[in-house]
């Protein structure tokens, strides 16, 4: 059987997400409960992996340790190489900001902000950038994101669900990151706009990017040319997607 972690380590390519025995309880003595449960996978540049299971199995938790927001009870989690455990608060917020571009189920933008300030928020580690600089980017990546620019100095509670998760992915391409982690990108829009927004995931991995996609939902997961199975803080299935092309290795 050619599994995903064989066909990938016979290309000796280095993974940019390696899990190893994973393990994340909460609480403490007769309340201690294990969310994740040795979970170990390696994804590798330019994937597009969907991590799916229902609610309560662990995802978010699992989001949280991949995106460095949190640390695991024990394991080891390698981030682009670094062992995420050995860096210090300083060296994670720069690489929280400047390889992970994030996005959630419920956006997460500040609501009485503009769009154009929204997105440029996670430049404020960019000082090197002129005004001029972080206004063109802030522009590209607004349009990349699929958003017209006369949205730009729209307040973000002025918008509709589907446009502020475009500001929200906007916001994740700023720093121009090698990875996207998205938690429940599409729980909290309708069907069809949901669709755009997986498109747009879709057209960022093509580009390059690793695509990191949590769900839920089976048919959102089926997007992603590998899907991770995870119930119960444990994985249960990891294999490509027989409906998606497999990753280019070259
Ligand atoms: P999912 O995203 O798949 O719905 P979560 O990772 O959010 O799952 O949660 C997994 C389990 O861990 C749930 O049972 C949840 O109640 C529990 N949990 C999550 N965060 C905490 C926390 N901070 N303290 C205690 N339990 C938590
Ligand atoms: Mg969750």
């Amino acid at each position: 059987m050619n599994t995903v972690n064989e066909t990938f380590r016979h290309q000796a390519i280095r993974p940019v997400i390696s899990c190893h025995n994973i393990i994340k309880n909460y609480g403490t003595g007769v309340n201690e409960v294990r969310v994740l449960d040795s979970i170990s996978f390696d994804i590798y540049s330019g994937e597009f992996v969907s991590i799916v299971g229902p609610s309560g199995s662990g995802k978010t938790t699992l989001m949280n340790i991949l995106g460095a927001l949190d640390s695991p009870s024990s394991g080891t989690y390698t981030l682009d190489g670094e062992v995420v455990s050995s860096l210090k608060d300083d060296d994670l917020a720069i690489i929280r900001n400047t390889k992970i571009g994030f996005v959630f189920q419920s956006f997460n933008l500040l609501p009485r902000a503009t769009v154009e300030r929204n997105v440029q928020l996670p430049l404020i580690y960019s000082s090197s950038l002129t005004t001029k600089e972080r206004k063109g980017r802030v522009d590209a990546v607004v349009q990349a994101a699929g958003l017209s620019l006369e949205y730009l100095f729209n307040k973000s509670n002025q918008l509709s669900g589907g446009q502020m998760q475009r500001v929200a992915i906007a916001r994740a391409l700023v720093n121009d990151p090698s990875i996207i982690l998205a938690d429940e990108p599409t729980g909290n829009l309708d069907q069809s706009t949901g669709k755009i927004v997986i498109n747009s995931f879709l057209k960022l991995n093509k580009e390059g990017r690793t695509v990191v996609l949590i769900t839920h939902d089976l048919n959102v997961a089926n997007n992603a040319s590998r899907i991770i199975q995870i119930q119960d803080g444990k994985i249960i299935s990891d294999e490509f997607n027989k409906k998606k092309p497999k990753r280019s290795l070259n």
